[in-house]
């Protein structure tokens, strides 16, 4: 049979209205980065993108929202779009990505149909408190602990080349092994003129590794995502990504920034002699 590699597609929900101070990221406000910032979309236009995503071959969907974490409103709010989402678009694994996040929360997600919590550690515990001064690691790690006891599945990786140095990678890759996670998205820092950070400190071969010693530090069953950044780095080396042991990648276009057109991804497998999943057996 032949490798099969997970698709997964996001939605950026609620954009660029974030008041943390992460240096990496351009939905804070406090860097003034030129991308699309929007409040809420609405539940029909969240509903239909869903469908394309589906069409296009996605098996997890993540609906994501700027800002340090869920209250009230964004919690309802999430809820309601995953309802609406599961009502009309079959066999998605459907995820939320909105932050810090209590289990009642959690719980309430999971009841309205959110299958799984995508929650970064990003960096190791040390490095995390150079780059982010509003809130702490021991929270992300929190919410991760949170999401698997309100019984979600756990997505959860984070981003390398933002400066930290090996030691951290290392650190960053032995907690999320910690957590068991469904899935593991690794991203690599696409640098942005307005952030703090200005520059990114790996290479392709280094990715490589990484990939390498997450694969190593997984069980099989435990899904392996290139995610961000996967067109600066792997852009005509993709082969050598599923290589070293990643098994799922993000289709369409990120956060904030332009991804490949599905179908090309769809076409790149197709040549290594690879195919899409067409199903998911963590539910
Ligand atoms: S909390 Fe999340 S959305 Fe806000 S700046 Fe940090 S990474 Fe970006």
């Amino acid at each position: 049979m032949s490798k099969q590699i997970f698709l997964c597609a996001i939605n950026n929900i609620l954009s660029g209205t974030c008041q943390e101070d992460c240096k990496f990221c351009t939905q804070s406000v406090r860097y003034h980065a030129d991308i699309e910032r929007y409040n809420y979309k609405e539940i029909t236009q969240i509903v239909e993108e869903a469908k394309a995503a589906k069409a296009q071959g996605a098996l997890g969907y993540c609906l994501v929202t700027a800002g340090k974490g869920l209250d009230d409103k964004k919690v309802d709010f999430v809820a309601r779009a995953a309802k609406a989402v599961k009502a009309e678009v079959e066999g998605l694994n459907l995820i939320a990505c909105n932050g810090t996040a209590n289990r009642e929360q959690l719980s309430y997600l999971k009841a309205h149909g959110i299958d799984s919590y995508n929650h970064n550690l990003e960096t190791s515990e040390r490095y995390y408190a150079e780059i982010c001064q509003t809130h702490a690691w021991s929270e992300r790690y929190e919410t991760c602990e949170n999401a698997k006891s309100a019984g979600l599945t756990l997505c959860s990786g984070g981003i390398f080349g933002m400066g930290e140095e090996q030691e951290d990678r290392e650190e960053l890759l032995k907690a999320i092994a910690s957590l068991s996670p469904m899935s593991t998205p690794l991203n690599f820092y696409h640098p942005n003129p307005a952030l703090p950070i200005k520059t990114r400190n790996i290479e392709r071969e280094e990715a490589l590794e990484i990939i390498r010693k997450a694969r190593k530090l997984l069980t099989e069953t435990q899904l392996l995502m290139v995610a961000g950044g996967r067109e600066l780095l792997f852009n005509g080396h993709e082969e050598a990504m599923f290589q070293a042991g990643a098994n799922a990648i993000v289709i369409g276009n990120y956060l904030t920034t332009e991804g490949l057109e599905p179908g090309r991804d769809r076409e790149i497998l197709n040549s290594f002699g690879y195919e899409a999943a067409t199903s998911c057996d963590f539910k």
